[in-house]
């Protein structure tokens, strides 16, 4: 009730809800209560949890901040909703999101913008802004989001909150709409370290349902937190440190740093050769796959269908052009150019083989160093209507696209402010080390 008050108070502003879900929270609420009289002792019975509106919700609409979804109501949960769910989880409402999950501000919603609730005339971040948003006001005590080229980790360090990209296959992905399905990755964003790993604990593992989930021991990852850091070799690579970064947002980052050198933690240079290549190769997988991912969206089988179509065309033209956004007409535009016959080659197969560099980087790093860490993003929240050309929205995710290309896990965690814009320090591990990254992001809280 006090997080339903909360919503209804201060969502008004912020629009960081797309549905509050009070009937069903107020019912969860109540079998939690009746769980834990019979001796439930699940640390998740009964905490209100809010949703991306990506992870399909049984009976409830999951727009993906898009007007083609907006009368889409599941008829299934997605493996993390029924994880949830199953704990005991209260759902308090779907947050708002970047249209398809294609942004980096939240300004390409269908339902409008989201508002950063420490500067209200700043972005949150995207695509998942709503769900930092939602947690950053204390809306709700933790969110889900997903993480595509950042989509957690920039909304995380824009919100001076905690979010957590796992390793690609550590969640399920099950029911979560597909935007660029080899880089989709679920996690949970949150206060602390502390609570994203009890999240993590309930989300993480193998289902049979995505074959691209790792059948792979879950740790407990609250477990692990408060191992000791001393010995820790962590690594800043030079190219997160250069051109483009804020030299306040640096500041933070590297006074982060020095925090872990006094927690007996040791620190070098290391270098990843191929990140200027991270944000063209990213360009070019991520809008290949959604532009086949969202083909689906024809106004015949659900959602958007235009009125009084003439025939067939008319029916899938009109549809797609009425339901989807700019942006992702963009990307669906560029993935179909690049995909065509003749192309493909000289773009796809391409940006493939850069990936697989990029991913080696990262590789020949973690065999000297245990960690990286730099910025999340190289600036603080901008304002909004800020960044009107879309490469320079794209460039924003400079330091959390690679992450996404390599499959590795990054946390993003707050690292104080410049001026009243939260900066997040982003703390990246090898595949499967997220309890390593939660131990490390957890000892700086
Ligand atoms: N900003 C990036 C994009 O628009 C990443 C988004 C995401 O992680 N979902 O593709």
């Amino acid at each position: 009730a006090h997080y339903l008050q909360r919503i209804e108070k201060a969502d008004a502003t912020l629009n960081s809800f797309i549905s509050v879900t009070t009937e069903q929270a107020l019912t969860q609420a109540d079998a939690a209560d009746q769980a834990r009289a019979r001796g439930k002792t699940n640390l998740l019975n009964g905490i209100p949890l809010a949703l991306k509106d990506i992870f399909c919700t049984q009976g409830i609409k999951t727009s993906c901040g898009s007007k083609m979804l907006d009368n889409f109501v599941a008829p299934y949960n997605a493996t993390v909703v029924e994880k949830l769910n199953e704990a005991g989880g209260i759902t308090l409402g779907k947050t708002n999101m970047d249209e398809f999950a294609m942004g980096s501000s939240n300004e390409n919603s269908h339902y409008g913008p989201v508002k950063n609730p420490w500067d209200l005339s700043a972005v949150p971040g995207g695509s998942s802004g709503g769900s930092a948003a939602a947690v950053a006001a204390g809306l709700t005590p933790a969110a889900f989001g997903t993480d595509t080229g950042g989509s957690i980790r920039q909304p995380a360090s824009f919100c001076g909150i905690t979010g957590l990209k796992p390793t690609y296959g550590r969640v399920s992905r099950y029911g979560i709409i597909a935007y660029a399905s080899s880089l989709d990755q679920a996690g949970p964003m949150a206060r602390t370290a502390e609570d994203c790993a009890h999240l993590l604990n309930v989300i993480a593992g193998h289902d049979a349902r995505d074959s691209t989930s790792v059948a792979r021991v879950v740790p407990d990852y609250a477990e692990a937190l408060n191992a000791p850091l001393s010995g820790l070799k962590i690594g800043l690579p030079v190219e997160y440190f250069g051109d483009g970064l804020d030299p306040d947002v640096e500041k933070a980052v590297r006074e982060a740093v020095k925090v872990y050198e006094s927690l007996g933690a040791s620190v070098r240079e290391v270098s990843l050769p191929h990140t200027h290549y991270a944000i063209p190769a990213y360009y070019v997988i991520a809008p290949a796959e959604a532009s086949s991912n969202l083909s689906r969206y024809d106004g015949v089988r659900f959602g958007h269908r235009c009125e009084n179509p003439e025939d067939l065309i008319d029916l899938y033209k009109r549809s797609r052009d009425e339901g989807f956004g700019n942006e992702v007409k963009r990307r669906i535009l560029i993935g179909t150019h690049t995909l065509s016959e003749g192309f493909f080659d000289a773009y796809y197969k391409k940006a493939q083989q850069v990936r697989r560099l990029i991913r080696q980087d990262f590789l020949n790093a973690f065999k000297d160093v245990d960690v990286l860490m730099g910025p999340a993003s190289p600036t603080t929240a901008f304002e909004l209507g800020a960044k009107k050309d879309p490469v320079s929205m794209y460039l924003q995710d400079i330091y959390t696209i690679a992450v996404n290309l390599a499959g590795i896990p990054g946390i993003s965690v707050p690292a104080g402010f410049v001026g009243n814009r939260p900066v997040g320090l982003q703390i990246l591990g090898t595949h499967f080390a997220e309890a390593q990254l939660l131990n490390v992001a957890h000892q700086f809280q």
